[in-house]
């Protein structure tokens, strides 16, 4: 089933959890959407399952204005972080559970599960999620990856039009969220249902999804893949939001056509002097990752359009083969990641360079300009 959300916004009082929202989600598509706590993750999905109502704007599911209709009607599923499991069944009744209260229930008034396709469906359902084993057992003999499969479970068993998942792994450890995120990916590969991810872990959504959409206080700032996003920011936020580091910056100043970093006059390539005079730049930041970062190396000459900083190592920390470094540059912090095999150590002198290809440059207000 196709979404589509127009002009969606949300108030709650005042305050606007979303602005003017607009998004296609193609029929079958993954699409993750991140953003940081607070940026109206949860929000989006409570009004696509039809538990809120918002302010403005429209959903239309297969072209049909959905907008108004209850949740009960709209045959979504939602999962969370902390989905209940009924203690007191097993597995089995847990996922034999929604059809029978489609049977019994007044919902549908006719009964439409015999138990002979209660039976199929179950049996079908414990296959795809590979917990035929377990299902004698109760939610507390089962590990935390075992009961969200079973919790995912139960929903898949309805035949939902729409999955919405709403930071499903956060409460799982490391190493198994990891093996959660490929078996939710397979599982999307295997059913082809429309499914909607929010998270707030640039990492997660990164390996999870083929396009991201990137959400900050209510309004989406950028939608791209997770390379798109990485290599080019629209701005500072989504330049520190995205990466294993954030971004580093450098602010520097304007003077007639000159640029300066601590107000000293630096000599850049002509491109970005004539960007910097196009768009009349008084001050901005130069951002540029820890990954692009170069040693100096006095035996070998000095390349033309190259930045050379002199830092001093506040702090070094060795992860496996890499040393990750805080410098500092006057009283500016930047993240350096080197495979060098020297060991440096706490105010040790480290003059980095860095190719102005590899710089992006951002505006006063925060927005990239090259
Ligand atoms: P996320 O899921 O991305 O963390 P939410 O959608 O939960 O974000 O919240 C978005 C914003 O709306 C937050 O600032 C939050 O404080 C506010 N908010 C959420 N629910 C309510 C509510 N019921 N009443 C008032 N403000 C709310
Ligand atoms: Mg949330």
């Amino acid at each position: 089933m196709k979404v589509k959300i127009e002009n969606l916004t949300k108030k709650y009082g005042e305050k606007s959890a979303l602005r003017e929202v607009n998004l296609d989600v193609p029929d079958g598509n993954f699409m993750v959407i991140l953003g940081p706590s607070g940026s109206g993750k949860t929000t989006l999905l409570r009004i696509l399952a039809g538990l809120l109502y918002p302010t403005e704007g429209e959903i239309f599911f297969n072209d049909i204005n959905i907008t108004r209709k209850p949740a009960n009607k709209r045959n979504v599923a939602m999962v969370f972080q902390n989905y209940p499991l009924f203690p007191h069944m097993t597995v089995l009744e847990n996922l034999r559970f929604p059809l029978e209260s489609q049977r019994d229930g007044k919902i549908f008034k006719r009964r439409i599960n015999s138990d002979k396709v209660i039976q199929k469906k179950v049996k079908e359902t414990m296959e795809l999620l590979h917990i035929e084993e377990h299902s004698q057992k109760y939610p507390s003999q089962l590990s935390g990856g075992e009961q969200q499969r079973t919790a995912i479970g139960r929903e898949l068993i309805r035949d939902p039009v729409l999955f919405l998942f709403d930071e499903p792994l956060s409460n799982i450890d490391a190493r198994l969220r990891y093996e959660m995120r490929s078996w939710i990916r397979r599982l999307h590969s295997v059913i082809k249902k429309t499914m909607i991810y929010v998270t707030h872990d640039q990492s997660e959504a990164s390996s999870l999804g083929d396009l991201i959409v990137l959400l900050n206080e209510g309004v989406i700032v950028q939608i791209g893949s997770p390379e798109e996003l990485y290599k080019n920011p629209v701005s500072k936020f989504v330049a520190q939001f995205i990466g294993n580091y954030p971004m580093n910056f450098l602010p520097f100043t304007t003077k007639k056509g000159k640029v300066l970093l601590n107000e000293k006059e630096i000599s850049v390539p002509k491109n970005i002097t004539t960007i910097i005079k196009e768009k009349k730049i008084e001050n901005g930041d130069f951002g540029f990752r820890a990954e692009s970062i170069r040693e100096f190396n006095p035996k070998k000459p000095k390349e033309k359009d190259m930045l050379c900083l002199d830092c001093t190592v506040e702090y070094s920390e060795k992860i496996l083969d890499q040393q990750i470094l805080t410098l500092k540059f006057d009283d500016r912090k930047i993240f350096y990641v080197t495979k060098t095999k020297k060991m440096f150590k706490e105010n040790d002198l480290v003059t980095i360079l860095l190719h102005f290809e590899n710089i992006h440059i951002f505006n006063e207000s925060g927005e990239k300009v090259t």
